[in-house]
């Protein structure tokens, strides 16, 4: 994650090469940069910066394919996973 635009503050180093967002590194893992009431609404307050590794997790069917990351986080925090009924046309999620 080294040279990205993600402030400084919110990182923590995991070793001389790379950094990991505070908050995620704990075995109640919750992103510093997460603003959010869980299964009611969430929002990354860095989501134009956000880190690589975060544009790389796709939420469960919102481009047409199943995410194993997406669904084991949702199961994780007591949520069904995504399914494609969850989609919109327009590529909001249903509510
Ligand atoms: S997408 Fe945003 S809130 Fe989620 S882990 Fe990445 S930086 Fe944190």
């Amino acid at each position: 994650m080294m040279g990205g635009t993600v402030p400084a503050g919110l990182t923590a180093r995991l070793d001389p090469h790379r950094v990991y967002m505070r908050g995620t590194w704990s075995p109640a893992p919750r992103c510093i940069a997460l603003d959010a009431e869980i299964g009611v609404r969430a929002r990354c307050t860095i989501h134009p910066d956000k880190p690589s590794v975060c544009r790389e997790v796709l939420a469960s069917w919102e481009f047409g394919a199943h995410s194993p990351q997406c669904d084991k986080a949702r199961i994780a925090h007591g949520l069904a996973p995504l399914t494609p009924a969850d989609w919109h046309d327009d590529g909001d999620i249903a509510a």
